[in-house]
């Protein structure tokens, strides 16, 4: 059997996922525990018990005796409170529950700072908010760090530094701003945080649920997004990472941080790089509006990515766009239809593609790099005439990914403070 030295937990929309890194920093083992049903997404105890259940099968792969660090990733912005003795009450805050309580978006709206992160309709601080003002909590902690906490098994909760962006945590300062007391908000409800990948302490004697070396050091997580960046290799100023799933996400690695948000860019510390990226209203989702996901391969084979449609369009499945334009009114332009599908996916792959450019450029705009190269995830990166067509537009190289998995980004993480530390 494999060695493992760092291990990555990633609790994803759909389940958990654990990945295991040899000495070299290949990937030595892979377990997945997926939700059984809807609810389970929102129980932290569900949670809890997928990584038991993904960590029990890593072990029947590869040998955890010689892991030497752990981290977790969880849904950026989801959320739950705990009691004074750190159990989860009630169910969880996700990423995307919005927050109803107006008093409370209009108060952030008014004292957050123009670029916070902590702006908008599923801001993880108001949901925090509507938590402390339920009543009989103790703290608010992100999904990640709760997990972690679980892992370590000594109860104390830390966050790092890009689960606790979205919640407001200020990245100049370092601290929970003074702002969030003005609006009301108990900012000791929140956990101290630690840059992403930073060494915490080791697990406790005291954890029995996973059977890690008790001189194992838990590193503090990130998000999935981050995670999934890391995942693919990418980690040098320039190297950029396009997400063709649902929506179109792209991210790069900056000397600098990038803060737009009017165009919803925000950028994530990790390590001594920034990572910056947009998401826009285009993508996939538009793509399955009109063909099932079944007849792409044939559609594809037909494609001619050497010769342009002409058609300009601007896929989106209703008005409104924010990256890489922000225009809330923005109609999707996607006509004349030809009869002929070929074509009329063609130039959806294309305008799709003309979008994914131009977010470049918006981000080498505002003050970001220029991207060096190019990895692809997400279900539109097997689609070898759309990575033509791409390339025809951007003219920068188009690397492979060396993983899609935010769980291996994780344990690429805890392998960088390994050789840190
Ligand atoms: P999600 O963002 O939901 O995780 P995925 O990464 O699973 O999305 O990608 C799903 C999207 O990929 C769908 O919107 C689908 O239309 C699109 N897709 C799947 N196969 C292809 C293909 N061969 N070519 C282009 N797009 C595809």
């Amino acid at each position: 059997q494999n060695r493992a030295i760092a291990v990555g937990v990633d609790l994803g929309t759909s389940g958990v996922r654990v990945a295991a890194l040899g000495e070299l920093g290949n990937i030595v083992g892979m377990a997945l525990s997926s939700y059984g049903s809807a609810e389970e997404r929102r129980k932290p105890e569900a949670w809890w018990r997928h990584v038991r259940q993904s960590l029990k099968q890593l072990a029947t792969e590869v040998r955890l005796d010689g892991v030497r660090g752990i981290a977790v990733d969880g849904t950026s912005g989801s959320l739950l409170a705990l009691d004074a003795a750190g159990k989860a009450l009630g169910e969880a805050s996700l990423y995307n529950d919005t927050c109803n309580d107006t008093a409370i978006l209009a108060a952030i709206d008014a004292h957050a700072p123009p670029d916070s992160a902590a702006r908008g309709h599923t801001s993880p601080l108001a949901r925090a908010f509507s938590l402390q003002k339920l009543g009989g909590i103790a703290q608010v902690v992100h999904q990640a760090d709760w997990i972690a906490a679980q892992i370590a098994g000594d109860g104390l909760v830390i966050s790092d530094e890009n689960n606790a962006l979205k919640t407001g945590f200020d990245l100049n300062t370092r601290c929970w701003p003074d702002w969030m007391e003005r609006i009301g908000f108990d900012r000791s409800l929140l956990p101290t945080v630690c840059p992403a990948g930073s060494p915490l302490r080791t697990v406790s004697p005291r954890a029995r649920t996973v059977d890690f070396p008790k001189d194992a050091m838990l590193f503090a997580g990130t998000t999935d997004g981050c995670a999934s960046f890391l995942a693919t290799g990418a980690k040098h100023h320039g190297e950029a990472v396009t997400a063709l799933g649902s929506t179109l996400v792209i991210k790069i690695a900056s000397h600098r941080p990038i803060n737009a948000p009017e165009y919803g860019i925000y950028s994530h510390r990790v390590r001594d790089m920034w990572l910056a990226g947009g998401a826009s209203n285009t993508g996939g989702a538009v793509i399955r509006n009109f063909f099932a996901d079944d007849r792409l391969r044939e559609l594809s084979a037909g494609m001619s990515p050497d010769q342009p449609t002409g058609l300009d369009y601007y896929p989106l499945i209703e008005p409104g766009e924010r990256f890489p334009v922000n225009d809330p009114v923005m109609a999707p332009r996607l006509t004349p239809r030809p009869n002929d599908d070929v074509k009329f996916f063609q130039a959806i792959l294309e305008g799709i593609a003309t979008v994914e450019k131009q977010g470049y450029d918006r981000l080498h705009e505002l003050g970001g790099p220029a991207a060096i190269s190019v990895r692809t995830v997400g279900g539109g990166a097997k689609n070898k005439a759309w990575t033509q067509i791409r390339h025809n537009k951007m003219d920068v190289p188009f690397v492979d990914s060396l993983s899609a998995e935010a769980a291996v980004g994780t344990a690429r993480l805890v392998l960088m403070g390994l050789q840190t530390a």
